[in-house]
């Protein structure tokens, strides 16, 4: 989805486009990784638009509410993540050092969707979605571990 995309769905959830909503959706939109609200907080300020701590986590409501951006919960992780919605994609969190990845694997949504037929079938669940997260040691911390 491009970022359009975003402003007009913003637009639709009848939000009105302030410049604090335009940057904190543009910064979700160019993160590579889920974003805590202090860092968006701070990227804020780096672009010299003064917000309020409570506006910017007002906003970040708005956006989850509307369904524009979604809260991860990560396990260990205390700071609230928040993401922008796009397509559907799983994660992968260093236990050593808490970064966080992100990543797609066409190859497990085959497998799960096969076993969501199962499922249906054998128990009667009907499965709207699912989340996969991995955790374990990042390329970095793994390095330092083998020294
Ligand atoms: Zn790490
Ligand atoms: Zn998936």
């Amino acid at each position: 989805m491009s970022f359009a995309k975003y402003i007009d769905s913003l637009e639709t959830s009848e939000l009105q486009l302030t410049t604090i909503r335009t940057k904190l959706l543009q910064e979700l939109f160019e993160s590579k990784r889920p974003l805590t609200s202090d860092e968006l907080v701070m990227k804020m300020d780096r672009h010299g638009v003064s917000a309020h701590r409570a506006t910017i986590y007002r906003d970040l409501d708005y956006f989850v509410e509307k369904n524009i951006v979604s809260i991860l919960k990560i396990v260990g992780e205390k700071a609230r993540l928040y993401e922008l919605n796009r397509e559907h994609r799983h994660h992968f969190k260093c236990m050593k050092c808490g970064s966080i990845g992100v990543f797609s694997a066409p190859g497990v949504e085959k497998e799960l969707a096969k076993l969501e037929k199962t499922l249906k079938k054998q128990n009667g669940w009907l499965v709207q979605s699912h989340s996969l997260k991995l955790y374990g040691l990042c390329k970095t911390c793994n390095k330092n571990d083998e020294k």
